[in-house]
């Protein structure tokens, strides 16, 4: 059983510097995740889900701002104490089966090897058996990875990520590239793992169906946060500096310069968009 951490970001920003330019992939993001929790990282394509996840997982160092987990603050960490970190108490499950697994070894001696770190830092470490069990991969465990299907190998991919029992497990597009039957089966084993092991979950979606059966989903937009799910029903979040960005279904109908007034009843605050001509700085 793992001791489930906790996560927070504070302002986080990433710049990947390449030749010629940068590229801002974070740009301040605030996103908590309380210990034990499922939260499924929604948003379009280049938008810093990745980037996040690495940051996470202490494979990227921020260009600024703060990643905590657990009692760690990532951010001040030595490469000795990153190294451990990745080795017992944080797993980061890459997208593309493949990349996370050993392709010589099959499952239970992939899983073996990624415990051997662990072990070698005193860790206490489950049984493989039982790592096997836990993730649904007992059956083809002793095949070769050339002899598994895709959804096979994500799963095998889920049990090295779970072989030290870690405190947090980030899954990069666990889902992607598989039919529909295999995506039903991971997403099982992802929530199955939080419910029976407490492991706080952070997995990179695409898709909608997924999305719903999480009980919790954070939306990235340009580098920020840009909305809460709550099964599958979209929320808009004030950020730390006062700004709301709108989702997108919203945006389409309010164009820039669109004025809203809050008006505060009993249930909250109502938001209504007034149209009383155009805000000129917004316009050309
Ligand atoms: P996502 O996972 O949401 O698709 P990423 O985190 O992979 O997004 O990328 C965010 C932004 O950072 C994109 O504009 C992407 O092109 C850029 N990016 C990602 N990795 C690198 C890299 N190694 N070097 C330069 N730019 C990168
Ligand atoms: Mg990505």
């Amino acid at each position: 059983m793992s001791r489930p951490l906790a996560i927070t970001t504070l302002g986080l920003v990433h710049i990947y510097r390449t030749e010629g330019h940068d590229v801002a992939a974070l740009s301040g993001v605030d996103f908590s995740v309380a210990a034990g929790d499922v939260v499924g990282l929604l948003g379009p394509s280049g938008s810093g889900k990745s980037t996040l996840l690495s940051l996470l997982g202490g494979l990227l160092r921020p260009s600024a701002g703060r990643v905590f987990v657990g009692e760690h603050e990532l951010s001040t960490m030595s490469p000795a104490q990153i190294d451990a970190y990745q080795a017992v108490e944080a797993s980061l499950m890459l997208q593309g089966a493949r990349r996370n697994l050993v392709p010589y070894l099959d499952v239970r001696e992939n899983v073996a090897f990624a415990q051997v770190q662990a072990r070698r830092l005193g860790a206490d470490v489950p049984d493989v058996g039982h790592v096997l069990n836990l993730v649904g991969a007992t059956a083809f465990a002793d095949r070769p990875l050339s002899a598994l299907s895709q959804g096979q190998l994500q799963m095998s991919a889920l049990a090295v990520a779970m072989a030290s029992a870690p405190g947090v497990l980030l899954a990069d597009e666990p889902t992607s590239a598989l039919d529909r039957s295999a995506r039903e089966v991971i997403l099982d084993a992802l929530l199955r793992v939080n419910a029976q092991e407490g492991t706080t979950i952070v997995a990179v979606t695409h898709d909608p169906e997924v999305a719903e059966r999480l009980p919790r989903t954070v939306t990235i937009r340009d580098g920020r946060i840009g909305g809460e799910g709550r099964r599958g029903r979209e929320y808009a979040v004030v950020t730390a500096d006062g700004f709301v960005p709108l989702p997108v279904h919203i945006r389409a109908d309010l164009p820039p310069g669109t004025l809203l007034r809050w008006e505060r009843s009993e249930q909250g605050y109502t938001v209504v968009p007034e149209v009383i001509g155009h805000d000129p700085a917004q316009t050309d």
